[in-house]
């Protein structure tokens, strides 16, 4: 088993793209996927932020630290402000929250609002498996996933086959938040005299 990247023993097999990595390029290729997520959503790295403690809450400052070492300014904080806010998820949760809402017929634009409203960067491309891994990597205790109850079985399904499917779930919804938001803004046009 050879890291795909530079042929040192590999620590890590991603079966939904078919590639093994060694620690170190495991560690640059999420360090790499953080980047392109921040670059889509437009994250300004001038701007102070507070970010949301979540279970993989270290990860995300691991990785931005070392992006963009100290220059960016970050505060922790346990509760949801009205200011510009990092919440740092994974894929299944943020996946998981929105079925979750449909399932119990809840208002979807509930979940989309809570991830995708004014002022949230939302970071979320990072399956568990590859945090807790990271976690090992760098020493730390990831602790346990949150049981998603009856949408667990979907996700089930999608781990065992459709880890694609997984990624475009996340990437639809993040699509209808978009679109959803653009709705919004022209309303408010729309209403104001
Ligand atoms: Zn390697």
């Amino acid at each position: 088993m050879k890291c795909f990247s530079c042929g040192r023993k590999a620590v890590i097999c991603l079966d939904y793209i078919d590639r093994c990595y060694c620690r170190d390029c495991f560690l640059e290729l999420l360090e790499q996927r953080l980047k392109k997520e921040l670059r889509r959503t437009g994250f300004d790295s001038e701007k102070e932020y507070y970010m949301l403690e979540t279970p993989t809450s270290w990860l995300a400052e691991f990785l931005l630290k070392k992006i963009f070492k100290d220059r960016l300014r970050i505060k922790k904080t346990k509760r949801m402000k009205n200011k510009d806010m990092i919440i740092p998820i994974y894929l299944e949760k943020y996946v998981s929250d929105f079925l979750g809402a449909m399932l119990e017929q809840e208002d979807p634009a509930r979940i989309i609002e809570k991830y995708h409203g004014e002022n949230i960067y939302i970071l979320k491309h990072f399956l568990w498996g590859e945090i807790s891994l990271a976690g090992k990597l760098l020493g730390i205790n990831p602790g346990k996933r949150e049981s998603y109850g009856e949408v667990d079985i979907l996700l089930e399904v999608f781990r065992d086959a459709h880890w694609n499917a997984l990624f475009g779930a996340a990437n639809s919804i993040e699509k209808l938040a978009g679109m959803i938001k653009l709705l919004r803004e022209k309303r408010r046009k729309r209403v104001k005299p």
